[in-house]
């Protein structure tokens, strides 16, 4: 795919490219303005990015340099000098910088391989990355018509797919839509029972490596990153009520260093481009479909196996509903987020393949995919019609006001002094459910909200109504499938745990390491992020093939020729002692 896309914006053409992250996009717009004549221009959102791209294409021997409002006035003189001196193969630049008009008249001065905007979907008006810079890029296809353009995402649905095109003025017969799919990610979604002791099991699989943990809230991301340092993990915390250098020194030595949890808000994440992130923990439920996939598309991106885990309960669905009642938007956009959390429980509460349940959201397939909970652990499914008339009849006869803990409380018969002083205890419904343990009843609630025959929370309490599809359904008396939730612990049974270098044997695994060192040493050395000097993919690689010379090291993947003459000698002495130490 990629090759088919460098050929088509070779020969000068506009393209639209939407491939999953991990799947190269970067490769599409880089080949071609290093090889057309002129500078590639490059529109990035964040700073912290740019720098991190800019340093990786200068370890391959690339001239790539990044203009934006930090640089220093000699180094921002010096760059400019570059520019017009045709010495530059890349800039990247923020879009706020580059409409400025004395920076596009500068730039139209000199000549352009290429416009690449990435992250192209924070122009959609409609998306949750919404930026009001990168709507105005339009007037770069007015400024440079004749310059091919390419707009990069890996995250739109198909309405912001039709924005973007439009918006740019790219035809359809340049879009190159290269599928969702990121096989390497195991997704896993349980009920939020006890979320420490889950996050505590999650991450036993994943020690010694870097991950992500998303909270709701600023107190939440804080007490947590807490937590987890008084457990002995290396946690920090990211949100926007930190101020900038705090969130900024925690977010370098997150993308520079190894084994790092960073417990973040979603502040914390666009553009985050760390190759090695292996997990992503979401312990509150995410605002929709789309951002779930750009938030847990943020591990695995060097294609090593890596874990998605997601906690939710009625209490997010709850505070996620009242969020959208209480917004001051307009009733057109509180129905479509209305609509957008429901696909998201769907996904939440489906008993088929998670991976297809997600793809299916924007409109891509796949087969059971055999690397998600559900398809690990396939769930029980059950005629639920009989619990879901108890379910409906017990929120009836109980006023429509109450929450889920209660409802479920009458269902089971509790001893409550609340139910005793509503007299609830005298309902025909109090104690109809004793089949059912509370865990199941919660599961079965979840799923008739998921269904929409339940609504949540119309005065903002979390208090549970009959929906119309629910009043039809006492009606009718369709029958119902429902799953029957695992047990929790369980979940992770039939899971084996898998680390990235398990790929490795037993025997390599302390050469690994070693290159590891090796590369930490050199990467403080030049303050770039380990990842920029080789992949961990390219340090499993060398570790199995042990090569004795240059010629054979060159053969590994990662390793091109300026790495090669930079790197080579440091990194086969470290394989040529170990080999040493291994025939002694
Ligand atoms: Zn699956």
């Amino acid at each position: 795919r990629q090759a088919e896309i460098v050929r088509h914006v070779m020969a000068g053409n506009n393209a639209f490219v939407l491939m999953p992250t991990g799947g190269g996009k970067s490769l599409c717009y880089q080949i071609p303005a290093l090889a057309r004549p002129g500078m590639g221009l490059v529109v990035s959102p964040l700073i912290a990015l740019m720098a991190d791209q800019v340093a990786a294409l200068r370890q391959a021997g690339v001239r790539a340099a990044a203009l934006n409002s930090d640089l220093p006035g000699e180094e921002r003189r010096a760059l400019w000098r570059d520019i017009r001196g045709g010495t530059l193969d890349l800039l990247y630049v923020a879009p706020e910088t580059l409409l400025r008009p004395d920076v596009v008249d500068r730039l139209a001065t000199a000549p352009l391989s290429l416009i690449a905007i990435d992250e192209a979907h924070c122009l959609s008006q409609w998306g949750h990355d919404f930026r009001p810079s990168y709507r105005q890029l339009d007037a770069l296809v007015a400024r440079f018509p004749d310059t091919p353009r390419m707009a990069l995402t890996a995250t739109a649905d198909t309405p912001t797919r039709a924005e973007i095109l439009t918006h740019l003025n790219i035809a359809g017969s340049d879009a190159f839509i290269a599928g969702f799919d990121r096989p390497n990610i195991r997704y896993a979604i349980q009920e939020k029972d006890n979320p420490r002791a889950q996050l505590k099991r999650f991450l036993k699989d994943h020690e010694g490596e870097s991950g992500i943990v998303y909270c709701l809230s600023k107190r939440r991301t804080e007490e947590t990153a807490a937590w987890l340092c008084g457990e002995g993990y290396d946690a920090l915390a990211y949100h926007g009520g930190m101020d900038k250098a705090a969130r900024e020194a925690n977010q370098a030595r997150f993308q520079h260093g190894e084994a790092i949890i960073m417990v973040a808000t979603i502040a914390f994440g666009m553009g985050i481009d760390k190759p090695d992130v292996r997990f992503v923990a979401h312990i509150d439920l995410p605002g929709s479909i789309e951002a779930y996939y750009q938030e847990t598309g943020r591990a695995g991106r060097d294609g090593l196996p890596a874990d998605a885990l997601m906690l939710y309960g009625m209490e997010d669905i709850a505070l996620r509903t009242r969020f959208i009642e209480e917004s001051e938007a307009p009733d057109q956009r509180k129905r479509m987020e209305r609509q957008k959390l429901d696909s998201l429980l769907g996904l939440a509460e489906t008993a088929g393949c998670r991976r297809q349940a997600l793809l299916s959201y924007f409109g891509d397939q796949c087969e059971p995919c055999g690397n998600c909970d559900t398809c690990a652990e396939p769930p029980r499914l059950f005629d639920g019609t009989i619990a879901a008339q108890k379910v409906l009849s017990c929120i009836y006869r109980t006023g429509e006001r109450f929450g889920q803990a209660y409802i479920v409380d009458v269902l089971v018969g509790a001893e409550d002094e609340r139910i005793a002083s509503f007299g609830h205890d005298r309902l025909s419904t109090y104690g109809i459910g004793k089949e059912h343990d509370k865990r199941t009843w919660r599961a079965i609630l979840r799923q008739l909200i998921a269904l929409r025959l339940v609504d949540v929370d119309l005065g903002g309490h979390g208090g549970l109504s009959i929906a119309e599809a629910g009043r039809d359904f006492l009606r009718d008396k369709a029958a119902l499938m429902l799953r029957v939730p695992p047990a929790p612990r369980a979940a992770r049974g039939k899971l084996q745990r898998r680390q990235a270098s398990s790929a490795l044997p037993e025997g390599d695994r302390a050469l690994f390491q070693a290159l590891r060192e090796k590369r930490m040493e050199i990467a403080r050395l030049q303050n770039v992020p380990p990842y920029v000097i080789f992949h961990d993919r390219t340090l499993i690689e060398l570790a199995a093939a042990r090569p004795a010379s240059r010629g054979e090291m060159a053969a590994v993947a990662g390793v091109g020729e300026a790495k090669l003459t930079r790197y080579g000698p440091a990194f086969l002495a470290v394989i040529a002692e170990h080999g040493k130490g291994l025939r002694a």
